[in-house]
């Protein structure tokens, strides 16, 4: 068996982040490992590094396709499994079998109910998948649907345990490592530490991942691994990388005696920078060079609706704290539906007057897998997942025209770019081209 993992681009426009923020195809890596461990061949094909699939499933002529990827690869991952599956494309004389997973199958698996779909998994064990490629029979695998002649039958989900993954297989990492980025930091390696997220943020899906079971790996192992990888930068790309205080100061302790030199990218939570600064210091100390910062809102009545369980004060606090250790801190912001001019104004003088200088504005995206997605059915603009990429407004907004919206939304990216030119932010970047792409956007959408 010739299995092809394919991740598909996420935007065949040029409305996003192809170029500043790219990943390398960790979870398939993981999966190609554990394949390759069950003696079945696995080749991965990357849409952000190589824009030809049908070139690839012609050479490569698998017996089985995988695709993973989030709501906003809908469209391709669909695209990509009704080619595998047309007889026409078969490159062997074989049916080639078409598997669906990854976190948007996870979460909706009933979207991929289609004819030319034969598998959707739903856990993220991979012995689902090899399972599936090895022919048993489907009523054995747990955390799985499949498609019995039009009739899709489900097998539940199940958690996993992150011990289990073996580490990732970097052969595609460092055949296009110098793809890989996240700003500045080329080339990138990624690494997991943990599945899920222990809380549980009104807006967020992640928590749910994993049927809502937080796992984390040994410290020890995450070390080893991160010692094995060739490369300057390593995002760890857990939800919640700055989770539990005791692990955290393992994993410092290992990196230093190990005199491991890394430039280090996570995810952490306001709350627990402002509350462990000296933490934070020795973080620093190791080479963290990133933090991405959920504040979301710069009013407490909003964070309140939220969940999210920290306050305006808090998020202050943990930017001045990275801010004090030379940590950049990413802030991500969300723009609520109901968001007037003065908002979008406001949240402009607020990372002005703060001094932020990295910042991420997402606008409000009601997530399809989510109890309050109904509450919005009824005012969804667009059915189109693509847009499900927090740059697009799907939902009408309360207090502005749809038009009115994004022109607000665009004049403030527009601000903190420039803004973030004055400063020399993003010096690595071709400006002239995105202050262009911004100016599009803002005639295209709205104005
Ligand atoms: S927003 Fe962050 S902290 Fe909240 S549930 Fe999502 S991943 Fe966890």
């Amino acid at each position: 068996m010739r299995v092809l993992l394919a991740n598909p681009e996420t935007s065949r426009s040029f409305y996003d982040f192809a170029g500043i923020i790219d990943d390398e195809p960790y979870e398939l890596e993981c999966l190609q490992a554990h394949l390759k461990g069950k003696g079945i061949e696995a080749e991965i094909w990357d849409g952000q590094s190589d824009k030809d699939f049908r070139r690839t499933f012609t050479d490569y002529k698998p017996d089985c396709v995988y695709f993973c990827g989030r709501t906003r690869q809908e469209n391709f991952i669909k695209e990509y499994c009704e080619y595998s599956s047309n007889p026409v494309s078969w490159t062997k004389s074989g049916k080639v079998v078409t598997v669906v997973g990854g976190i948007h199958a996870q979460n909706c698996p009933e979207r991929f109910r289609e004819d030319y779909i034969d598998y959707i998994v739903s856990t993220f064990d991979p012995s689902a998948v090899s399972d599936i490629i090895e022919g048993k029979a489907p009523e054995e695998i747990a955390g799985i649907s499949w498609n019995d002649g039009g009739i899709w039958h489900v097998n539940g989900k199940v958690p996993y345990d992150i011990t289990e993954m073996p580490w990732a297989d970097r052969t595609n990492f460092y055949r296009y490592g110098a793809k890989y980025c996240y700003l500045e930091l080329r080339p990138i390696a990624v690494i997991r530490t943990a599945f899920s997220c222990p809380y549980s943020c009104a807006f967020c899906y992640r928590n749910r991942l994993n049927c809502h079971r937080y796992t984390a790996r040994d410290i020890e192992d995450v070390v080893n691994e991160i010692e094995s990888i060739d490369c300057e930068n390593i995002y760890i790309i857990d939800d919640d990388f700055l989770v539990n205080i005791l692990r955290l100061e393992r994993f410092i302790g290992l990196i230093k005696e190990r005199n491991i030199h890394r430039k280090f990218v996570c995810f952490g939570r306001a709350d627990f920078i402002a509350k462990y600064p000296h933490v934070i210091k020795k973080l620093a100390g190791i080479g963290f060079y990133y933090i991405l910062t959920g504040l979301e809102y710069i009013e407490n009545r909003r964070l309140n609706d939220t969940n999210k369980r920290n306050n305006v004060n808090t998020n202050v606090r943990a930017l001045r704290t990275c801010q004090e250790n030379g940590i950049n801190m990413m802030g991500m912001f969300i723009t609520d539906l109901d968001f007037t001019a003065h908002d979008f104004g406001n949240l402009y003088k607020w990372i002005r007057h703060f001094d932020l200088k990295h910042v991420a504005i997402s606008i409000y995206t009601p997530e399809m897998c989510l109890e309050n997605f109904e509450e919005y059915k009824d005012r969804l603009i667009t059915q189109d997942p693509a847009e499900w990429d927090y740059l697009h407004v799907v939902a009408k907004p309360e207090k502005l025209s749809v038009r009115r919206y994004y022109f607000h939304y665009h004049i403030l990216l527009i601000r903190l770019f420039l803004r973030a030119k004055r400063q020399g932010v993003y010096d690595f970047m071709d400006y002239k081209a995105f202050i262009k792409s911004f100016l599009k956007n803002l005639f295209r959408f709205g104005g």
